[in-house]
């Protein structure tokens, strides 16, 4: 009876009901023990463990917020955001190049609409499971919350992988993917973006068939091309917003990058956008990465090199050891660059990527800023040890959030029919990276965790949705 009681009624099991300690027991709040919860929340979630490494962190940054509203214990504010609102699994065959019948499997959750429709991108990559979107999807809750616009949490993908397949195989798979898919969104309703393995071809191909299907020209997708509804400056968004980040904890300090040799790991998306803004603010990137390894240029990765990587990446589609061959520098196949010294490190490539060893051999060489590119990066001891150094470090639902505020600036443009120029929506996407910084900073200091970003973030992010949830009672 008790295990049954413990898999669909966690209350009992979570809460001491003794009365907080951080308001001396007067208003009443509740102490949860995190450990039960995130028992209940594995029972309920095998073997998902990315996404219970993003609920965990949540779970334990909201406790001081917890303590002091026992409105949010009493409304099962935490329980009801662990279970997406709707979770979607397909089927999505294609045909490959050979006439031979391939099968993947297709994902989007929808998680939270309390603040708007579900927003988040679609990742194609092997190693996709339920557990990854599931990660991405909860993390994107907080990280829409924080950018102060009207968008709710969602994440989607497949575990296909583009590497390799050619322009028809990918145009095939992602019509197959999109044939299903568009039934669940709208522009209302679940407005799906890019992410890793999914940039602007894919984008374009998933358009057009969303188009054909629904007979409609809706504002359905984002990262859109700009021929086409996209808007200025969404490719650079997410790298650049990371630099600004980056830029605004540098300032609590009196500095910038001027000067800064810069680590950058991955070498899509993220990366090349991240390398520019460096350059563009007098810093030095001297690193990038890819599966294979990472490429080492003391010199910086500027001009010419710069242009060659996007080249490379987004039309050749080559590796990252390339670079190195053309530019004869050094090539560390099976590496990840955080042994290089560096004063910030821009982790872009993907989850997990700076284990404790590596955070440690980072701050031992004088690293002293980490403005998380890529969603969840850091291993969970990472985090604290950067957290315990008190180095300057930028959460990813805060330091990548750029890339979904802009997304929301093209879903504006696209509901009045005017685009923006690119000063306009840079200046936009700065403004709310340094709006993120501030409200994020507020909020540690308010609940006791000055200087802490992660406790910042995840309590900024949290308070709008868990209000808005109440607002509009039990959905
Ligand atoms: P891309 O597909 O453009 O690039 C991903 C890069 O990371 C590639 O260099 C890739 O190398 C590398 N990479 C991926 N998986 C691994 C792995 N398991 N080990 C080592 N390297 C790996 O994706 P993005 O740049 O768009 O995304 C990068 C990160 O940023 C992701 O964590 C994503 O969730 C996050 N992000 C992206 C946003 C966006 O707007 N695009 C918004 C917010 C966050 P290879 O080609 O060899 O696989």
């Amino acid at each position: 009876i008790q295990v049954k009681w413990s898999l669909f009624s966690p209350w009992p099991l979570f809460r001491s009901g003794a009365r907080s300690e951080a308001d001396g027991g007067k208003k009443g709040g509740i102490q949860m023990d995190v450990d039960k919860f995130m028992d209940w929340v594995m029972t309920k979630n095998p073997g998902e463990k990315e996404f219970h490494q993003a609920v965990r962190e949540v779970a334990e940054s909201v406790q001081p917020v917890l303590a002091k509203n026992p409105q949010y214990e009493k409304f099962k504010i935490l329980e009801r955001m662990v279970e997406p609102e709707r979770q979607i699994m397909f089927r999505v065959p294609w045909m490959d190049d050979n006439g031979d019948i391939q099968v993947n499997r297709g994902f989007r959750i929808e998680f939270n609409s309390a603040i708007g429709p579900y927003k988040g991108g679609l990742r194609f990559h092997p190693s996709v499971y339920i557990g990854i979107i599931k990660f991405l999807g909860f993390e994107q809750i907080f990280k829409n919350s924080l950018t102060g616009l009207p968008i709710g949490g969602g994440k989607g993908g497949s575990d296909f992988d583009p590497k390799g397949k050619s322009d028809n195989e990918v145009m095939r798979f992602t019509q197959s993917f999109m044939s299903e898919l568009f039934r669940h969104i709208g522009p209302n309703t679940d407005v799906p973006a890019g992410d890793i393995g999914v940039g602007g071809r894919e984008i374009g191909f998933m358009f057009g068939q969303y188009k054909k299907l629904k007979n409609s020209y809706d504002s359905v997708l984002t990262g859109k091309g700009i021929n086409w509804g996209g808007s200025l400056v969404r490719p650079e968004a997410t790298g650049y917003g990371a630099v600004y980040f980056a830029d605004e904890m540098l300032k609590t300090r009196g500095d910038s990058f001027e000067g800064k040799t810069v680590v950058v790991s991955g070498s899509g998306n993220v990366a090349q956008y991240a390398v520019q803004k460096v350059n563009q603010l007098g810093g030095k990137c001297v690193t990038l990465s890819d599966s294979g390894g990472y490429i080492y240029d003391p010199d910086g990765i500027t001009g010419e090199k710069w242009e060659f990587v996007m080249d490379l990446k987004n039309n050749r589609r080559g590796r990252i050891s390339e670079y190195a061959e053309k530019f004869g520098c050094e090539y560390f196949p099976g590496e990840r660059p955080w042994g290089v010294k560096c004063d910030v490190a821009l982790p872009c490539a993907t989850q997990n990527e700076i284990s404790l060893e590596e955070a440690k051999t980072l701050v031992a060489n004088g690293c002293f800023a980490v403005s998380e590119g890529a969603n969840m990066p850091t291993v969970p001891a990472g985090v604290d040890y950067f957290v315990e150094k008190k180095i300057l470090f930028g959460p990813a639902k805060a330091a990548n959030a750029g890339g979904v505020a802009t997304s929301a600036l093209e879903m504006a443009q696209n509901h009045v029919g005017i685009p923006w120029s690119f000063e306009k929506v840079d200046e936009e996407l700065h403004q709310i990276m340094i709006n993120i910084h501030k409200n994020s900073w507020d909020a540690a200091k308010k609940y006791g965790h000055e200087g802490n970003l992660v406790v910042g973030a995840n309590i900024a992010g949290f308070l709008k949705v868990a209000d808005s949830m109440i607002d509009q009672g039990l959905v």
